[in-house]
Parts: C-alpha cells; structure tokens; sequence
C-alpha cells in the first residue's frame, strides 16, 4: 500500500471507530498496531489487559475488505464477545464446537457470501480440514491471534494447538497480514511468538503497563487475618463488584463459605466444579447477579467484565506477570479501582514447593524441565521482591515490564506511606556474615535460628551454637530474620536455592552489601493500621460493618451527589435493560459511559452521540430510554 492510501485507510479507521465504538481516537499503542496493518505489516502487540488490544484487530476487520480471522483460545467467550461486535453494529461470527455440524457449515456458507467482517476460532479449529478447504476459498486479509503468549512454553498458558498456526498460515494460498496480541509476554517469549508464528519483520508495540487508575496495595497478614479483611473490605463496598483470587481450590471454598456467612452474595469458580456449575457462577457475576467471584487463576482469562472495581489476592500468585494479569482485571473501564494483595511467608513457600515438585510433563526433557524450573524461580524471586519492596509498588511494576512511558508514580499504598520503613542495615550485615559463615549448607529457618541464638535441637546436633554469628541478633524474631533473607534474596545479596529443602548461598550482589554505603529498610505496618484492621475484621466476624455506613459505588465517587444520583438511576435503566436482552450489563454500556453521561447530561440525540462510548448503534437502540432517565 502507499502511504497515501494507508494514510486514507487510517482516516476510514478512525471513523469506524467512532461509528460502531463512539471513542475519538485510538490510544497510542493502538494507533501504531492499526496503522502497521492496514500498511499491510505483521504486527506483535504486547499490552496489558484493558489496554484495548481488541480494537487493534476489530477495527482494520471492518476496513478491511475480506473475513479478518480472529485466534483465540477462549471458545466459552466467543459468543459473549461477538455479541458485543452485532450490538456495535460490526458483523461479526464465530466457529466452534458449541455450534452443531450444520451450523458451521452455514456460518461458512455465509463466510463465503462475505456475510461477516470478523470470524472468531479457537486454534484447534485450524487444523480442521473442513476449516481448511473454507479458508483456502475466502479471502482473508488479516489473521489476528489472541493471547499469542500460548504459543510459548515459556509462558504459563501453553497451548500446543497454537504451534498449528504457522502452518495453517502457510498452507492458505495468499498469506494474510499476521497481527499478535497478548497481555504479558517476557524476553524468551516474545522471541518465540516471533519465530513459531512466522512474524515476518513485525512492527512491535509494548506500551500501556501503567493502569494510572488502578490503585495496589500490598499487606502482609497472617492467614488467619486475611478471611476477615477480605469479608470487611467486601462488606464495605456492597455496591461493588470483585474478584477474589486464591491459590488453591480449598481456599476458594472456604472464603466463599465465609463471605455467604457473612451475608455477601459471592460466587466461587475452580476447576473441581462442573462445566454447568462453573458457567453458572460466571454468568452471575458477569451479569451482575452476584457482585464477587471467588475464583482460583481457572477464572478470567479473557473475561471481558469492565466495571470490576476491585482484585483481591488471597495469595501471592507464581509471577508478577500473573499477579498484574489477574489484578488488571479490576477497572477496565478506566475508572478508579483497587488491586489488593494480601501475602505472608507461608505463599512464598507454597510457591517454591509447587516450583519443585515433580511435574509429569512427557514434553519436556529433563534439561528443559530444569530449564523451565529455573526461569519459574526466577519470576518467583521477582514476585517477591513485589511484596517486600519498600519503593512504589507502580514503579516497581512498570520497571519489570521494561514500560518506559509512564510519567510518573502514585496511587499505590508505599506511596501513601501506609507503612513505617524498619532500617534493618544492621541485622541485615549480620545475615550476611551468618550465610558466609554457614557456607550455604542451611536455609532459611536454621540461619534465622543460629542468629536469633536459638537453643533448638538441630542447632546443637550441628553444633552451630559455636558459630561466631551466633546469637547475634537476640531481640530480633526468626519469623523477622527470614523476612530479612527474603528482601536481601529478592535483590541478589543472597541467593534461594532450589530443591525441597532451599539452601541459602550468597547472591550475585553479596559484595555490594559489604561496603558502607549499604542499606536496607524494611516494611512495618504502622500499630495503628493493624489494630484499626483488626478492628475491621471483628466486626466482620460477626456479619456488621460496625459504624462504617457503606460506601458508594466506587464508579460515582468523585461525582458530586446530583450526578451520583443520575449514575445510579442509570445503572439501574442498564441493568433492566441488559436483563430483558440478557446480555451483560456493559455489553449496554460502560460504567465509564455512564459516568461520562452524568457529567455532560445530553439533551438530545445529537449531544448523546458526543459522549465517550455512545456509537451510531448504541445511540440507536439505547438513546431514547437514556435521554428520557438524564432529562427527568
Ligand atoms: P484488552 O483486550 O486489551 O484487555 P479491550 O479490548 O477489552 O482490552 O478494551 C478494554 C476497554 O477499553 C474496553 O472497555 C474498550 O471498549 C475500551 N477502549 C478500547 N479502545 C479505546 C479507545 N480508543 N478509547 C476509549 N476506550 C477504549
Ligand atoms: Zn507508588
């Protein structure tokens, strides 16, 4: 293509744009992806969730002439999302097996009469010869492919139906441009989209890891504490919708259990449950049936719920890039929400054993189950740091993503100073001397003990009561001289070994922690605080939220009452609304619409179609009865 046409295609692009989705303009890294395809160039797109990856792909399937094929490994999605492209006005489809032989077969017969614009599949499908006899027929400008990390066995969401699609690609008789999307993908796995996709020279974007409007927090709670904390945040925002993440199935029962104890509508999502259970629960909270999903990681890969006000992780997930994939869940509308995660020590070990742990994996060799064991210890490391870090939690995020765009930091709880920062130098030395001292034959508790001067059994049958390091740190706890380990491992002073029973050695960078400069602070939940959260969770426990008049929806706070008042009668015109047509309350329109609709009360139809997420269709179909709500 010329650059003028592709400049005229850009144009067309931003019109579609805001013919079926009412925004005025692509984000940045959109703007970069939609013109690199309709230039006619592979593309690879590493955003987060909620960045807006879909656009990148929908909107070059409308310009484009042809079926633009869209991958994807989310077939109980698939639906839900085409519903979203018909109610945009965009002519969308999908091919999968919950559709009967003879449906596919006139979806493809529709296909062929250049029926749709946009056509979702699941990968396996590409391997398909019935598929394959289609796709060799149509004309298929672009092939998108969702979650493109799957192809990777480096990521964490392996999928051997995607090493398919190179092939599928080569196989069709004119190669379709080739746009890869996903949310989190390290170094290794980037390389491997490239290579096992076939990327021909791709205009690559990694942009858009800052959520300026998501909020972190991190606390670290005894087990006990983190059900009550969780019951009373969720009792404090009853108007609210989350999801709470748990590393096991168990924890999910129990919390669930708790939650309905305490009066709260949740429901639970793991894979122990049945297909029938499981959809169930997803529609409901989906739905707004029921305001919180207690789920483990089975539950949210592509869900595509946008008023999620806040994630809560009941453990430390393996990853950060686990941990912002889940907790970018929460505000993908944009508006102000909370990603709270709630660790303690006992996570950081769950994680290792799990690391460790035989797999039965026939795919992998032992070298390359080591290698994989490795690189997994290596993300562990940087989830911890995660948890332990006395900087802003945002900064901290952003710097492992390599995202060098955001302006600056905030909103995060280091910054606000919920914590008090514990200057540990000292004890910290001491640890290093103690580790060079044992020569890394122990680990962590037995360090912990030698220097607290514990008169344990193992310590006299090492005989390591004789050391020169022992006792030296007698006022400090062995629970706070492992967390010390922890912080000075999570840097590279010391280094966690592998294996069930983790050694501790010196790190990469223990000479750094012997000059004088060096320091090491560390955090403390100020008294206050933690008596106040206990105070939280008492009431909790018996079902109250005490004195504390439950807040607003956490989407109208920053309006002012009238406008609030709007927003809620709204909310409710949209849930009625969504509920007669049973589709999901967004699928109507965002909260952010909403919200958008609160401030600048369109009086007609004209003004409507000027708010942010108002298109031609919406205005259409939902104009009437939401002009006739704001001018009551
Ligand atoms: P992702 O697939 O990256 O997780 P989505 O494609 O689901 O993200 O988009 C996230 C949200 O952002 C959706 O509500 C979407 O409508 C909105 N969005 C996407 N692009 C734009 C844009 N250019 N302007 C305003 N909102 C947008
Ligand atoms: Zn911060």
């Amino acid at each position: 293509m010329t650059e003028e046409s592709s400049e005229g295609a850009m144009d067309a692009a931003r019109a579609a744009l805001k013919k079926h989705f009412g925004y005025d303009g692509f984000r940045p890294g959109q703007e970069t992806l939609v013109e690199a395809v309709l230039s006619g160039r592979d593309c690879l797109g590493v955003m987060p969730t909620g960045a807006g990856k879909s656009i990148c792909y929908q909107i070059p399937g409308v310009v484009l002439p042809g079926l633009t094929l869209v991958v994807s490994p989310l077939v109980s999605l698939m639906g839900d999302q085409v519903r979203a492209l018909l109610d945009a006005g965009v002519r969308g489809s999908y091919l999968n097996s919950t559709l009967t032989p003879g449906q596919q077969g006139t979806v493809m017969r529709r296909a062929l009469a250049g029926t749709y614009d946009i056509m979702y599949v699941a990968p396996e499908r590409l391997a398909d010869p019935r598929f394959i006899e289609f796709a060799s027929q149509a004309n298929i400008p672009l092939i998108a492919i969702d979650e493109a990390h799957c192809v990777s066995q480096w990521g964490q969401d392996f999928r051997p139906a995607y090493l398919g699609i190179g092939e599928f690609i080569d196989a069709l008789p004119k190669r379709p441009i080739v746009a890869a999307l996903t949310a989190t993908a390290t170094e290794k796995v980037r390389e491997d989209i490239v290579s096992l996709l076939g990327l021909h020279e791709p205009a690559t974007v990694v942009t858009g890891f800052d959520r300026p409007n998501l909020h972190f927090a991190v606390e670290q709670l005894p087990s006990k504490r983190k059900l009550a904390r969780i019951v009373a945040y969720a009792l404090n925002h009853p108007q609210d919708s989350g999801i709470v993440y748990c590393s096991t199935r168990k924890d999910v029962e129990k919390v669930h259990e708790t939650l309905v104890e305490a009066g709260v509508k949740a429901v639970r999502y793991h894979a122990g449950l049945s297909v029938q259970e499981r959809t169930d629960s997803q529609q409901a909270f989906v739905l707004d049936d029921a305001p919180i999903m207690v789920a483990t990681n089975a539950f949210g890969m592509g869900i595509d719920k946008s008023n999620v006000r806040y994630v809560i992780h009941h453990n430390m997930p393996g990853s950060l890039e686990a941990y912002y994939q889940e907790a970018g869940r929460a505000g993908r509308d944009g508006e102000s929400s909370e990603c709270l995660l709630l660790w303690n020590d006992s996570d950081i070990g769950t994680c290792r054993f799990f690391i460790e742990q035989e797999v039965e994996n026939e795919a992998l060799t032992p070298e390359e189950r080591e290698l994989v064991r490795a690189s997994q210890r290596r993300l562990l490391a940087a989830m911890t740091g995660y948890c332990l870090t006395t900087r802003c939690l945002r900064g901290h995020i952003l710097d492992y993503f390599g995202d060098e765009s955001a302006a600056e930091c905030g909103n995060c709880s280091n910054c606000e100073g919920s914590y008090q920062a514990l200057d540990v130098t000292l004890q910290a030395r001491a640890v290093m001397r103690c580790v060079q001292e044992l020569r890394g034959r122990f680990g962590k508790s037995v360090v912990a003990d030698v220097l607290h001067g514990s008169r344990s059994q193992r310590i006299f049958e090492f005989g390591l009561e004789s050391s020169r390091t022992y006792g030296t740190l007698p006022d400090d706890s062995a629970a706070r001289i492992k967390e010390i380990i922890e912080i000075l491992a999570s840097e590279g002073y010391l280094q966690i070994g592998e294996g069930r029973y983790p050694l501790v050695g010196l790190g990469v960078r223990a000479r750094e922690a012997a000059v004088p400069e060096f320091s090491l602070a560390m955090k403390r939940p100020p008294e206050r605080i933690t008596r106040l959260k206990g105070a939280e969770g008492a009431s909790a426990a018996f079902g109250a939220v005490g004195s504390d008049a439950p807040k607003k929806a956490k989407a109208a706070e920053g309006l002012d009452p009238m406008d609030a008042e709007l927003f809620e009668r709204l909310r409710a015109l949209r849930k009625r609304i969504a509920t007669e047509a049973t589709v999901p309350p967004y699928v109507v329109f965002s909260d952010a619409a909403l919200r958008a609709m609160c401030l600048a009360r369109p009086k007609d139809e004209a003004q409507f179609l000027d708010v942010q997420g108002v298109g031609q269709k919406k205005l259409e179909r939902y104009g009437e009865e939401f002009l006739r709500e704001i001018n009551a």
